[in-house]
């Protein structure tokens, strides 16, 4: 069944597109939102979970994913649409022949979406974790090999290598702490790139015999069938190489991100950034874009910022789609839609 004409369409469910379909709703506009990814939340779900963040306003501290729980409930509570694990690859623009705004068609690798306006909140774009550059490495996923933490608890017990020389390397070797029975961190360099005061703290704990930290080393070979169960490192000077026993393997490459299809559609880039006005509306009418995605002088990507840009450009896509409807979307206190009544 061919699916309704959305006032808004927002690409990317991460903090920003979430709190766009909020404010979506709030201001009485049918929404839906479109994710690559199999669940809302961007990069605090894929990427850092169970990482504390600091600074969003309203919490002294709060995990990433217990934000990404309550900015779900939010942005969900006026029913807009979620479709997940789906890509966005083509937009066609249908005119009005009475000359009224006429509407986007997006098209998604399993459906094809009409809206009037679109809100693109993708972030870095789509992305995938770095793989480590090893032949058949996918046939490991599920059998001991991953490429980020979901659930801490699963590694109870168990020996981990951590391969990377970034935060989440030394972040998990810290997390890891009293949950995996060993851990052993690889970089195939002797510089990391993870913040030196949690350099200082792993490596204080490998001083202890808590971590066994290995420079200039790479990971050669899995073993294991199907389950891993043991993995050959190479150094990558000496050549030297060694099996260790291996329960599972946690690869922190960072992550390749693209915005494919996006930076076809005729919008005023900046490297893979959109350009965008004051009112984050892009060079192409009906077009907005908020958050980690666009580009304007003074930007900062942080979830602070991305939502505040959401609420800017879905108050002027509520204004350009009826010119009627003011910008401002007043105060929520005085909201019908929250049953308050005006001052
Ligand atoms: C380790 C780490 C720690 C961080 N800590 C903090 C912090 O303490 N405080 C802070 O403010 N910020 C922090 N950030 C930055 C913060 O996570 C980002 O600013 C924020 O996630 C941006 O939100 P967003 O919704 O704009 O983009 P994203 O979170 O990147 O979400 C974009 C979404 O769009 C989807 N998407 C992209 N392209 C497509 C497509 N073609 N089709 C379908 N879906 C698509 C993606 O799958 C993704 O889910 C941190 C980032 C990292 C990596």
């Amino acid at each position: 069944m061919a699916e309704e004409l959305k006032d808004i369409t927002i690409i990317g469910a991460g903090p920003t597109g979430l709190f766009g379909a909020f404010y979506a709703g709030m201001r009485g506009a049918s929404c839906r939102l479109i994710d690559a990814l199999p669940a809302v939340g961007g990069q605090l779900m894929a990427l850092y979970p169970e990482k504390y963040i600091f600074d969003v306003a309203g919490f002294p501290k709060v995990l990433a994913k217990d934000l990404v729980r309550d900015m779900e409930a939010q942005a969900l509570q006026f029913g807009a649409a979620v479709h997940l694990d789906q890509i966005v690859t083509g937009l066609q623009k249908v005119e009005d022949s009475a000359g009224g705004i006429g509407h986007f068609v997006i098209e998604t690798s399993r459906e094809v979406y009409p809206t009037r306006t679109i809100l693109i909140a993708a972030g870095v774009g789509a992305f995938e974790p770095r793989k480590l550059p090893l032949d058949g490495i996918e046939a490991w996923e599920g059998r001991g090999v991953f490429d980020k933490v979901l659930e801490p608890a699963g590694f109870k017990g168990q020996r981990v290598l951590l391969v990377g020389g970034g935060d989440s390397a030394f972040d998990w070797a810290l997390n890891l702490q009293g949950i995996a029975t060993s851990i052993t961190i690889v970089h195939r360099r002797d510089q990391f790139r993870a913040h030196a005061a949690t350099i200082a703290q792993v490596e204080a704990i490998a001083s202890r015999g808590g971590c066994d930290i290995r420079t200039f080393t790479e990971v050669k070979t899995l073993h294991g069938d199907p389950q891993l169960r043991a993995v050959t490192l190479i150094q990558n000077k000496t050549k030297a190489e060694e099996t260790l026993p291996m329960d599972a393997v946690i690869t922190l490459l960072g992550f390749h991100s693209d915005l494919g299809p996006i930076k076809e559609w005729g919008l005023d880039l900046e490297k893979s950034d959109i350009k965008v006005d004051r009112v984050m509306a892009t060079n192409v009418p009906g077009m907005y874009a908020a958050g980690d995605i666009t580009s304007y002088p003074g930007k900062l990507k942080l979830i602070a910022t991305g939502v505040a840009e959401a609420c800017t450009a879905v108050n002027n896509a509520v204004h350009y789609i009826n010119p009627k409807a003011k910008v401002n979307p007043g105060h929520s206190t005085n909201l019908a839609v929250f049953g308050q009544r005006p001052d």
